[in-house]
Formats: structure tokens, C-alpha cells, sequence
């Protein structure tokens, strides 16, 4: 290993210490859950339900009362503005490792997703208590605001019995904003890591993972409605001609045409070289896909032209499927 990765695998390992660390003592509420703080959230989120402000509706409900918003949740336990201050005060271990990304080149940060899930309605006379565990932190990524990790913490919300209410994760990306090129100046980008950034990952999840599946097998698929046979690509949970939620796939030939393509120049984003054929292929089998053409001077790519898809592999483990001209054609 040369230095650069030496110190990059360090930086990484230290990371991972982080990780499964609760981030400081559990956060009691201040207030009992009430009725005028879920008034007043739902004046300014603009929610209208009366069975969290009317209590007569509450109490013929199936609740018998008034009950909060479940999405209010994280509100209860919620410490005001000053939790985005004074970074340098140690005192818990998510604004430690924030310090730490921030030493080693990653000083900036940006939300990027937030689920909750609940397990009950709170109401008022509850008392929340919440605790925040550091749940992952990724490899490192390439985005389009700069390089940088994705790091997830999940809290617990209970009640006054220590019974669950609800949880939530929230996921932010620090990162190592992209700049133009220029010689390293004062510490900037001195972090252990100014390798060529990789390509960006498809996020996997429940709908898709699936299809990346078969490009890690060589196969180029597409799903496939199981009661009208419509086929439909990218993949997603419902056919869009009868509703069915029910799908098995195919694998396609990688035969198509270009439908049409732009030739990128700007913004360029770490991990790709420009400039970047990308096109909409029409496989033959009736469904499109957008991937990039190569093999071919990007600006000889034409609209109509006969491409073949195969699988590639990319940066040491990454499959895409990549299309090329039909030779002869
Ligand atoms: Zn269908």
C-alpha cells in the first residue's frame, strides 16, 4: 500500500469506531406531550386534521382523545438551534465525528433523507424520551456536491414507561465540496484522500435492487408485469396499464437503437470523463434505457444507430451495462 492509501484505510478505520456508538445520554423532552405545542405545529405545517386539535373529535374517534401528529415526533425531544453550534465542545459523539470529518478534509454537510416509523400514537401526558445511535457510515462516494460519506444515525423514541413510540433514521453526506482545479493551498484538500474519485453507485433499494442483481450476473433484464405481460424499465412496484403489483422479468438480447443522446461537457462530476455520450436506447424488445455509448467518439453517436449492450466491469467491482455501435452497421 503506497501512503495515500495507507492513510485513507487509517482515516476509514477510525470511521468505523463510530459506528453503533450512542451519540450521548438519552434526551428527555422538556415539555409532556400537549395540546398547544401540537396546535401550534399544526398551524405552521398547515394541518388541518381536527383529531389533533378539536377534542371532541379526538374523543369519538377510535382514539377517545386528542392524539399528536406522528410525524411531529422528532419535535418532542427536539433541542433548539443550538445544537448546530460549537462544534469544538466534545461533549457528545456525533458532533465528534463531525470534527473528525471536518479535520480530514470533509467539512461540509448536507441532509439528505429522514424516514420515521411509529408504533403508536403519542398523546398528551406522554413523556418522550429519545436515543440516538450512529448506525453506519459508508464508503466513500462520489456526489455531485463533492466526494464524501453518508453517514446514518437512527433514534428511538419512548415513553414515559420506557415503552417504544416510534423510531426514525437520518442520513447527511460529508463531504469534500468539488472545486476547480487547482494546487493544494493551506491545508485545503490535505485530507488523506485525493485519489480519482469513482463513479457514483446506483442507491439500492427494495424496488431496484433486483435489476442491479442481474447486471452483477451479466444480465441485462427487464421487468415484466405478470398479468398483462407489459414490460416496463426502470423498475418500479406497479404496472402502469392494469395496476399489478405483481411482476417477474426477462432478460433482454442488449440488441437496440438510439432514440436519442446528449454529449455532456458541464458540470462534470468526479468519477466520469468528459465529454460523456449519454443516450436513451430502444431495446428491442420495446422499453428504453439510458446508458452511455462507447467504443465511438461521443460525437459520432447518432440517433437511430444500431448499439449492443454487454456488461462491464468498472473501477474493480462495479458491473454497468455499457452499449456500443453494431459493427458493420
Ligand atoms: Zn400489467
Amino acid at each position: 500500500m503506497n501512503q495515500q492509501a495507507e492513510a485513507k484505510a487509517a482515516f476509514e478505520a477510525k470511521l468505523q469506531e463510530f459506528v453503533g456508538l450512542e451519540i450521548g445520554p438519552p434526551e428527555v423532552a422538556d415539555d409532556d406531550v400537549n395540546e398547544a405545542m401540537i396546535r401550534h405545529w399544526c398551524q405552521a405545517m398547515g394541518d388541518t386534521n381536527p383529531i389533533y386539535t378539536e377534542p371532541e373529535v379526538g374523543k369519538s374517534s377510535t382514539h377517545g382523545g386528542i392524539v399528536a401528529p406522528p410525524a411531529m415526533m422528532q419535535a418532542w425531544t427536539m433541542p433548539g438551534i443550538v445544537v448546530a453550534y460549537d462544534l469544538d465542545s466534545l461533549d457528545d459523539k456525533q458532533r465528534e465525528l463531525h470534527k473528525f470529518f471536518g479535520d480530514n478534509g470533509y467539512p461540509s454537510v448536507v441532509a439528505t433523507d429522514c424516514e420515521q416509523g411509529y408504533d403508536r400514537y403519542v398523546r398528551p401526558g406522554d413523556r418522550l424520551t429519545a436515543r440516538t445511535t450512529i448506525e453506519s457510515i459508508s464508503e466513500e462516494k462520489a456526489t455531485a456536491l463533492g466526494i464524501g460519506y453518508f453517514v446514518v444515525t437512527r433514534t428511538l423514541y419512548s415513553d414515559q414507561k420506557g415503552e417504544p413510540v416510534g423510531w426514525m433514521t437520518f442520513r447527511v453526506l460529508k463531504f469534500k465540496p468539488n472545486q476547480p482545479a487547482q494546487p493544494a493551498a493551506d491545508g485545503e484538500g490535505s485530507g488523506p484522500m485525493s485519489g480519482k474519485p469513482t463513479r457514483m453507485r446506483p442507491p439500492l433499494a427494495h424496488d431496484n435492487a433486483w435489476w442491479w442483481e442481474g447486471v452483477d450476473n451479466d444480465q441485462l433484464l427487464i421487468q415484466k408485469c405478470d398479468d398483462c405481460g407489459t414490460l416496463r424499465h426502470p423498475p418500479r412496484p406497479m404496472c402502469s396499464e392494469c395496476q399489478s403489483i405483481q411482476w417477474g422479468s426477462i432478460e433482454s438480447t442488449g440488441r437496440g437503437t438510439v432514440h436519442s443522446y446528449t454529449v455532456m461537457h458541464h458540470p462534470p462530476i468526479p468519477g466520469y470523463d468528459y465529454p460523456l455520450a449519454v443516450a436513451l436506447i430502444d431495446l428491442e424488445e420495446g422499453t428504453r434505457i439510458v446508458s452511455n455509448v462507447e467504443g465511438i467518439s461521443p460525437h459520432d453517436v447518432r440517433i437511430g444507430m444500431k448499439v449492443e449492450c454487454s456488461i462491464e466491469t468498472t473501477e474493480g467491482d462495479f458491473k454497468l451495462p455499457i452499449f456500443h455501435p453494431v459493427a458493420g452497421e
